[in-house]
């Protein structure tokens, strides 16, 4: 194990972020003092934290880019489904060791999204612990003065429900890698594989998109924990009735040669780590989001409708049995 002190490893591989090319976004004092400053903004302030934990969160010996890719991926992902653009970061980590050349992928995966995405890293805290972990909590600001953001509590009457991107890669990518499905049993080509698994190392964030929408969407959600479980959080906060038609859900290209249709469609009603945007809609705005979706070639599935009463029902005879001992809608 490599001599690096806690304050070696921060100046060495956290400090990528303080050399005042924040500041146009607020950042007055980054990484290095006992705290950071932001600067006041005239808009309302989103704030939102997700901890990843080895063993929990991602298998053990995950590779440390892909720690951080997922680590900020799904971070990023919150944010989206708020339609807000976060401009800073802190980041707790808790380390087993302080191994060198895991330190430097990680922190160069890191670096490389957080200047992709244009978030500050600016603060954080290092410590040693028996299992690794990851919390990011991102900060950034409402586009207007009144707050305006996305919201699970504000499903409308007779909205479209939508859904970006296509469903069942994050649970497909998990038991590849996992080795809970063999990789020849999958009857698909290696590329496919490739793209499952991949999807499940470095979730794509639809933040691009989720800030558009802002303008389009009523109610809108991520998918981490399962198109169902979701479907009923906005349900629940918004008290309305969410209908799904299960044949209308866009299942992701590699799980269509899968020949255990139950097992895809388990996956893509309660498999989560999906980090696509589930939304809803006036009918009104449905041109608009079909050009937007053309315009950032990202796919966009009309997959429902809202309407009074709680819960989530599903249609479709196929999708309703492959539920039956999974998601209960009511
Ligand atoms: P203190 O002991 O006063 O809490 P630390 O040694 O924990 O100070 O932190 C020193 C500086 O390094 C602080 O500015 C802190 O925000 C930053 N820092 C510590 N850990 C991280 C990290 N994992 N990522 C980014 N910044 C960090
Ligand atoms: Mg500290």
């Amino acid at each position: 194990m490599a001599n690096l002190s806690e304050f070696d490893i921060i100046k060495q591989y956290f400090s990528f972020s303080r050399y005042g090319r924040h500041q146009s976004q607020g950042v007055l004092l980054g990484v290095g003092d006992d705290a950071a400053i932001l600067s006041s903004s005239k808009t309302p302030l989103v704030v939102a934290t997700d901890t990843l934990v080895e063993g929990v969160h991602f298998p053990s010996n995950f590779l440390p880019r892909h720690v951080a890719s997922r680590a900020l991926g799904v971070n990023i992902s919150d944010f989206a489904a708020m339609g807000v653009k976060p401009t800073a970061m802190t980041m707790a980590l808790s380390l087993p060791n302080n191994e060198p050349q895991w330190l430097a992928d990680f922190s160069q995966s890191l670096a490389q999204q957080c200047e992709y995405y244009d978030i500050a890293l600016i603060g954080g805290d290092t410590s040693r612990s028996p299992c690794l972990s990851v919390s990011l909590t991102l900060l950034g600001y409402t586009s207007d003065e009144a707050g305006s953001t996305l919201r699970r509590s504000a499903a409308q009457d007779g909205d479209d429900i939508w859904v970006t991107g296509s469903l069942g890669k994050g649970a497909a990518g998990l038991a590849l890698l996992t080795n809970t499905i063999s990789r020849e049993e999958w009857p698909c080509d290696l590329a496919a594989q490739a793209d499952l698994i991949e999807s499940f190392n470095a979730p794509q964030p639809r933040l691009e998109f989720g800030v558009e929408l802002l303008a389009l969407a009523n109610a809108a959600i991520d998918i981490s924990d399962g198109l169902l479980a979701d479907a009923s959080h906005i349900a629940e906060q918004s008290q309305m009735q969410l209908t799904i038609q299960g044949d209308l859900i866009p299942l992701h290209q590699a799980l269509l040669t899968h020949t255990n249709t139950q097992t895809t469609k388990r996956w893509v009603l309660s498999g989560g780590d999906e980090y696509e945007l589930l939304f809803t809609a006036s009918p009104l705005n449905a041109q608009v989001i079909k050009a937007l979706s053309q315009s950032h070639q990202l796919p966009c599935h009309q997959i429902g409708r809202v309407a009074k009463g709680s819960g989530v029902k599903l249609l479709g005879r196929d999708w309703i049995e492959s539920n039956a001992a999974g998601y209960q809608h009511f």
